[in-house]
């Protein structure tokens, strides 16, 4: 049974940390860093501490450090640690700006961004790496990592809350590939995790999610070589009964597939949702195109907009990144143990919501090889995620946060349960449990071993669900 999280993560709220102890030594700090520590009034912290979402806007750090290297993290932490909140910050994604705490330290890992191949084929990646620099290292070595889909998300987010993607039927998640990562923890240490060593904190880190544990300067991964792949978006007519049509053919039919096959079913809301389904092949386009002819026929409803492209690796992930611009959203997920026998009653839930979107990436094949309780992502049985995404201005933040979370108790009286830890909600009512599932006490367990004094502590850290 779900168990109710012991504090209520509110968005508004500054994030709690334990009493100041001491003042930090910012100068002394700023001596010891070979890379620029910058605090509010010098050159270049406001372009520094900002994220992605500018709802974010309004987290002020106490200072950012530029850190070229473990060893300035590591500084970094002992200067900060158990005197202001400190958190990493690598692509600055976090929906609700965990990675800019307020008044606290940024560890801003962005100059590690290093990606290498070696003659094995391990890809090792700095931590502030964005994925569009890890698709164009590994793709000038013609080596793939499955991974996120927009190039300005970071590496390390993605990899330590499980990682998503195009190519996750066929060749996993990030984190599976994830063989050994180098981490500083809370009192200074730098640890390597791998299965021989460290192995529990190796467990956390594939799916326990960012900010927990420590911070990962370094990764190594495994990487397989890049096949040709086929990239295609099916747009759909607008109109409740077509929407609801697809959708009823969707989930047998990506569920069903061959797992080079992935695709998505994005549907918008509005007064007349529409929908579309976009998606990735591993192969030719010619074996590609008779699978979307039989979604189509399935779904009895001709796309008035039909792209399939062959594409190498790079451009195939080049294809699925949005635009590099900040946005201002709210967002939420829940997951699908199994495609939901009521499509239309989801689409229902859409109906009104203009800026909303309701984006279900498709789980299963290699995703489903790993046991539940094998990594800490624990959502390996699951049919799809689901992402509920709403653009917002501060203004109507209020107003979106709510008619968002009135989605997302839609789809749970619908029988989604569970929620994906990078699409990380102070909101959701349940999200210790729904992000980790089984594997919540370990992980609880193993952030006590590794940061006891809750120096990492946010507001939805494991120490807190
Ligand atoms: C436009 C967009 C597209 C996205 N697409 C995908 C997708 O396709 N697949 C997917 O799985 N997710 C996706 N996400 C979600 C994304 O994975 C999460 O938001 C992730 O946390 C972002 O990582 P980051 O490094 O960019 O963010 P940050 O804000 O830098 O970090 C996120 C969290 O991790 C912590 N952290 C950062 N670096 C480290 C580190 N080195 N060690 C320890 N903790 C660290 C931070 O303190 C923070 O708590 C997307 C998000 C956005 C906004």
């Amino acid at each position: 049974m779900a168990r109710a999280p012991l504090f209520h993560a509110s968005r508004e709220a500054p994030q709690a940390i334990g009493p100041s102890k001491a003042k930090v030594d910012w100068d002394g700090l700023r001596q010891r860093m070979q890379g620029p520590l910058l605090r509010p009034g010098d050159p270049g912290f406001e372009d520094a501490r900002k994220l992605f979402n500018p709802l974010n806007d309004d987290h002020i750090p106490a200072a950012v450090a530029q850190c070229e290297s473990a060893e300035d993290v590591r500084q970094g932490v002992l200067a900060a640690a158990n005197r202001v909140p400190l958190a990493a910050r690598s692509g600055g994604h976090s929906y609700v700006g965990y990675s800019a705490p307020r008044g606290g330290l940024v560890l801003d890992l962005r100059r590690m961004a290093t990606v290498s191949v070696q003659a094995d084929g391990t890809a090792a990646v700095g931590a502030g790496a964005s994925l569009r620099d890890v698709y164009s290292g590994l793709g000038r070595a013609n080596r793939c990592l499955p991974g996120g889909s927009c190039f300005t998300v970071g590496i390390s987010g993605v990899a330590l809350g499980g990682g998503i993607g195009v190519l996750q039927r066929k060749f996993g998640l990030t984190c599976d590939h994830l063989v050994e990562a180098e981490v500083i923890t809370a009192d200074g240490r730098t640890l390597m995790a791998s299965a021989t060593r460290t192995p529990d904190l190796f467990w956390a880190l594939r799916g326990g999610g960012g900010g927990n544990f420590g911070v990962v300067t370094r990764f190594t991964f495994t990487t397989d070589p890049a096949p040709p792949l086929t990239v295609f978006v099916l747009g759909f007519p607008a109109g409740k009964v077509p929407v609801t049509e697809v959708m009823t053919a969707w989930q047998p039919w990506i569920a069903g597939a061959p797992r080079e096959l992935w695709a998505n079913l994005n549907v918008s809301g509005g007064s007349d949702p529409s929908c579309r389904v976009a998606g990735c092949f591993v192969g030719p386009r010619s074996a590609c195109t008779p699978l979307l002819d039989s979604l189509v026929a399935r779904a009895d409803v001709q796309p008035n907009r039909r792209t399939v492209e062959a594409r190498d690796y790079f451009d195939a992930m080049r294809f699925f990144s949005g635009r590099p611009d900040r946005e201002s959203f709210v967002a939420s997920s829940r997951v699908l143990t199994a495609p939901t026998a009521d499509p239309g009653g989801v689409v229902a839930l859409l109906a009104g919501h203009s800026g909303m979107s309701l984006i279900l990436d498709a789980l299963g094949g290699a995703v489903a090889d790993v046991d539940v309780q094998q990594t800490a992502f624990p959502h390996r049985t699951a049919f799809a995620t689901a992402q509920i995404y709403a653009t917002a201005t501060a203004a109507s933040e209020a107003e979106v946060t709510r008619s968002v979370g009135q989605v997302v108790k839609g789809l749970a009286d619908l029988g989604f349960s569970g929620g994906y830890v990078n699409y990380i909600d102070p909101d959701l009512p349940d999200w210790g449990r729904s992000y980790y599932g089984p594997n919540l006490e370990r992980l609880r367990s193993v952030a006590h071993d590794y940061d006891p004094d809750r120096v990492f502590d946010f507001a939805q850290s494991l120490s807190r669900a």
